[in-house]
């Protein structure tokens, strides 16, 4: 079958499984590039492990320091001839090069909001490595059903809103290619608790909770979970908006288990990661503009970065270094440093001060957003042959079946 990219709004419908494969074998072979994580985690549990920061941290922990990985996600199968979901195709280009370097590979396809998923892992984890060294938390997810509400069940909704009053802001209309300006609501008092329940940290103990409670974390044992702060200029939508709330639950919950991780000679901590196009941060309206700006600048200055070096500093140049951690004042890891410096952020706000729907394409770097949203779905990605005819259906081999027997809901 030929696959064709179809955009709807800021999601590609379709897949294409040789142009994921590549992109997956770009970042093994970044990371094959770099020196080796000497002291890097060995068996590591990824949990929203199928795309970007997620799919990052599990490449970079195989392919730099030779790890077992366990990987949850939530992904979609090719189904009736129809595509499957990028993430799919990722795992099993991921799969094929663990399986080839004779790595550990397992995967669950299912909800990692639920205690099936959590018992799966659990299970996995004590049959096959024992314990794992490293859990890395990267999950980004439009809601929540929670299996612990009575009655259980109940689904939480996460939104981008503000707090407080609605704003206007600039951005992209990136279907039309142009600029428009686009109002964000501002939330109810119960939209920024359900945002905190989809996003926020309780999800992250839980997982914490069911691992000591079956007595699978290594003595020494990391874990690590992702969130981003970003310039002034996206503040009010942002970090003070209920995706920002949401963070904070976040990071107080990484000082809760930090107490927890101490005792046994390890940590649980955030990473504050810079903005990349990844399909969640896409659905968010400043990002289109923000990046295009970032990455003309960030190029410019040669200091451009996407998933898999930031993942491989995190490892190589922080958690695994040997040396002390480098942390903020907050207790966090800051791989956001290179966007957030002075000059990267003074460059970024004098191009968007200058932006407008004539000049944007050449003016910002548009296109390498672009190319970058579309080589999320495999598409655009140098060396693969788009006319060529080519298989849909792709068995993950290392895939745990559900324990009751039924394929993953998706
Ligand atoms: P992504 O959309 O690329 O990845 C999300 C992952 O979560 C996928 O593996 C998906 O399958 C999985 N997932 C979603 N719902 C699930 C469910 N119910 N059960 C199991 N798996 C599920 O997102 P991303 O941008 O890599 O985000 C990962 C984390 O990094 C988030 O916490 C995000 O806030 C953070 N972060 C992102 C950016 C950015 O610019 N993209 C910057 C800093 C921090």
């Amino acid at each position: 079958m030929i696959i064709e990219p179809k955009i709807r709004g800021f999601i590609c419908v379709t897949a294409h499984p040789e142009g994921c494969a590549a992109t997956v074998q770009q970042q093994i072979q970044y990371i094959k590039d770099q020196a080796p994580i000497v002291k890097g985690p060995r068996r590591v549990l990824v949990i929203g492990a199928s795309t970007g920061y997620g799919l990052a941290a599990r490449i970079a922990a195989a392919f730099g320091s030779n790890a077992a990985t366990l990987g949850v996600f939530f992904e979609r199968p090719s189904m009736r001839g129809k595509p499957a979901s990028p993430g799919w195709y990722q795992t099993v280009a991921f799969e094929k090069a663990a399986q080839a370097a004779g790595l550990y590979h397992k995967s669950i396809n299912g909800d990692a909001f639920s205690k099936e998923v959590k018992q799966m892992a659990v299970e996995a984890i004590k049959r096959d490595l024992g314990q794992v060294d490293l859990v890395v938390y990267s999950l980004a997810a439009p809601q929540r059903k929670d299996p612990y509400t009575d009655p259980p069940g109940h689904l939480y909704k996460s939104c981008l809103k503000t707090i407080g009053t609605p704003l206007t802001i600039d951005t992209i209309d990136t279907t039309k290619r142009v600029l428009h300006s686009t109002t964000i609501d501002a939330a109810t008092e119960e939209e920024v608790e359900a945002t905190c329940k989809v996003m926020g940290g309780e999800d992250w103990e839980r997982w914490v909770e069911a691992l000591e409670e079956a007595d699978v974390l290594s003595e020494g044992a990391h874990t690590v979970a992702f969130s981003y702060i970003g310039p002034q200029r996206t503040r009010a939508v942002y970090r003070d908006g209920t995706i920002g709330r949401a963070k904070d639950h976040l990071e107080a919950t990484a000082k809760k288990l930090d107490r927890r991780f101490k005792q046994h000679g390890g940590r649980a901590l955030v990473s504050i990661n810079k903005a990349v196009v990844t399909q969640a941060s896409s659905a968010i309206p400043f990002i289109p503009m923000y990046i295009s700006a970032l990455f003309r600048v960030m190029k410019d200055k040669g200091l451009h970065e996407d998933c898999i070096q930031q993942l491989y500093r995190l490892y190589a140049e922080n958690l695994y270094s040997g040396a002390p951690l480098q942390l903020d004042d907050q207790g966090r890891i800051r791989l956001d440093d290179l966007e957030m410096r002075g000059e990267v952020q003074e460059a970024v706000d004098a191009l968007l001060e200058k932006v407008t729907s004539e000049n944007f394409d050449t003016l910002i770097h548009f296109e390498g957003y672009e190319t970058a949203f579309l080589n999320l779905f495999g598409f655009n990605v140098p060396g693969t042959d788009y006319n060529a005819d080519v298989e849909v259906d792709h068995k993950l081999e290392g895939l745990i079946p559900q324990t009751n027997g039924q394929p993953a809901e998706v």
